[in-house]
């Protein structure tokens, strides 16, 4: 199996388990890009004044559309990215159509105008409003790890609330977004309110280049950090969904059978590949022995293979690059001392990009296993002696996406979750956070800015605006020019009416600033 030439005009999809071309497609130019973001733009009123009822119609079409068809839909998604069918029906496909009932659902609490009270006795002449408003144009930057969910829940949250999007999906999983196109095409998206373009990462910086209003990136840190200065530059506003290296905590009360095999699902799910990995597995010692040797059994049992057949757990990596990376980081940690328990070696009879589930032990901070996110079929495990170790070794990290704590005692969960530096904490679970579509998404630190999914992502996609309409229009204000010695004097008074300690000291400054209401103004 050859790996296809990355060319900067053409984009070849392959299958990762087994090199079959899947499709073939030209590149967006930056020419492509403006034109798609000035189409999106003209579109977007039309889309904005439908309303929230008509957008809300066109959701439920998607989901039943996707319902539908969602075998076809996963086995696209298997088909590009590698993943088993189970994987891309529930991590894929349920993520995806929970969105759209999720966004449905709130959109009317997103949008709906609040009334303002003012304390300001002078300002309660007005009556203050706060309307959230689409954005604009929303530009999309998604990976190839969830080549539906990520870019679809983003999408779904940016179209309810009245926006267009340009998606610019991976290079490597372009399938799963022009799937995802058709669907909301076909269900009565304007073809101009939702449009794909396609590229490399110079179609991704043209989409920034390229007037939309707002950008939701996801992928690495490495170039999150790229796409926000290159967005700095033009005041784009961004979401940053980056990597994670999120640490698993299994205390000494821990159910070992139940964490071993959270452990193993939580590091190998999707090869590895997925932002809220485990990527750090610290166990007290205590349970260590017991739990390192349940998780190479568990291991031990898992059928690597082509996601397509419904044995696999485990598929390819989605590319040999990937592979190559995730390899180095192994080699280099065996090479400072890490044992491979399992694994730790590529398959090459099952393809050049399929790599063995892998458990490390004795590993530590010093190791990139430790500090880099993987993005493999890595678990590494360490013992630790208490609770506070253990939060010191899962905060001792550059990122911040998730973390998991498995103990038996919620009360003792629910403590230490406060404690570890993290977007979210799950006790007792593990990445099933971003199948919950009320939760908001995202990482402190490293992993990023901003939430995607739930509440917090759906008012990413809007923007707020205040309205005031004066009750009194037909007076001049208090504090217009005609200014002079005694306006000073009333409205040092006027302060002691607002903020003064006492019913006397407000009545003596009411008293005295009331007359400025009959004072001539310019
Ligand atoms: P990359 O950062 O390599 O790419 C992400 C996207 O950005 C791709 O569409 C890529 O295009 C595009 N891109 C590349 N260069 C530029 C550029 N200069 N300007 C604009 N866009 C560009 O990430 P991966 O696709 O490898 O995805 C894996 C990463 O995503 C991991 O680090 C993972 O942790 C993170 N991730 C984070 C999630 C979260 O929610 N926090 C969820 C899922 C993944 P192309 O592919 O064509 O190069």
């Amino acid at each position: 199996m050859n790996t296809p030439a990355r060319s900067p005009e053409r984009i070849v999809n392959t299958n990762p388990a087994t090199g079959e071309v899947l499709s073939e497609h030209a590149c967006a130019a930056a020419a492509n890009v403006q034109d798609a973001v000035a189409r999106a733009r003209a579109a977007q009123p039309a889309w904005s004044r439908l309303g929230i009822a008509g957008r809300v119609r066109v959701l439920r079409r998607f989901q039943q559309l996707l319902l539908e068809q969602r075998s076809e839909v996963a086995a696209c998604v298997t088909a590009e990215s590698g993943k088993p069918v189970v994987e891309s029906l529930v991590s894929e496909v349920i993520v995806t159509l929970d969105a759209a009932r999720f966004c449905t659902e709130n959109v009317y609490r997103v949008m709906r105008e609040e009334d303002v009270r003012h304390a300001n006795i002078v300002m309660k002449t007005k009556r203050g409003r706060i309307l959230h408003e689409p954005v604009g144009v929303l530009g999309i930057i998604s990976p190839w790890n969830y080549p539906l969910s990520i870019p679809a829940t983003e999408t779904l949250a940016a179209l309810v609330t009245g926006n267009a999007v340009v998606l610019k999906p991976s290079e490597l999983t372009p399938l799963s977004a022009l799937y995802l196109a058709r669907l909301l095409h076909e269900a009565g998206v304007p073809q101009d309110i939702f449009q794909v373009v396609l590229g490399f990462g110079g179609t991704g910086s043209a989409l920034i280049e390229s007037g939309i209003d707002k950008l939701v990136f996801t992928g690495s840190v490495e170039t999150g950090k790229r796409v926000a200065e290159a967005a700095a530059r033009r005041l784009v506003p961004v979401v940053l969904e980056l990597g994670g290296k999120d640490p698993m905590l299994v205390l000494d009360d821990a159910d070992v059978d139940i964490a071993s095999s959270a452990a193993v699902w939580g590091a190998l799910m999707n090869a590895g590949q997925t932002c809220l990995s485990v990527e750090r597995c610290y166990v007290h010692r205590n349970l260590y022995e017991r739990f390192v040797s349940e998780c190479a059994r568990k291991i031990g049992q898992l059928k690597v293979g082509n996601g397509a057949n419904a044995e696999t757990d485990i598929g390819p990596l989605i590319s040999l690059r990937q592979l190559e990376a995730v390899e180095a980081q192994i080699e280099e940690a065996v090479a400072a001392g890490a044992i491979a328990v399992t694994g730790g070696k590529r398959l090459p009879q099952l393809g050049p990009n399929f790599f063995a589930p892998t458990l490390l032990v004795n590993v530590n901070h010093r190791m990139s296993l430790m500090q880099k996110e993987t993005f493999g079929p890595v678990l590494p495990i360490m013992a630790f002696d208490s609770d506070d170790e253990a939060i010191a070794l899962a905060n001792d990290s550059d990122f911040g996406l998730s973390a998991s704590i498995w103990t038996r005692n919620a009360r003792r969960g629910d403590a230490l979750a406060r404690r570890v530096n993290a977007g979210t904490v799950m006790v007792n679970d593990v990445i099933t956070c971003f199948a919950v579509a009320e939760a908001p998404h995202g990482g402190i630190k490293a992993s990023g800015l901003g939430r995607t999914h739930g509440l917090f992502g759906m008012r990413e996609m809007v923007r707020t605006k205040y309205v005031a309409s004066d009750l009194l229009p037909s007076i001049k204000k208090v504090w217009w020019y005609g200014y002079g010695e005694q306006l000073g004097h009333q409205m040092s008074a006027f302060v002691g009416l607002l903020f003064g300690n006492s019913l006397v000291a407000r009545a003596k400054g009411a008293a005295i600033s009331f007359p400025s209401l009959w004072r001539k103004r310019l």
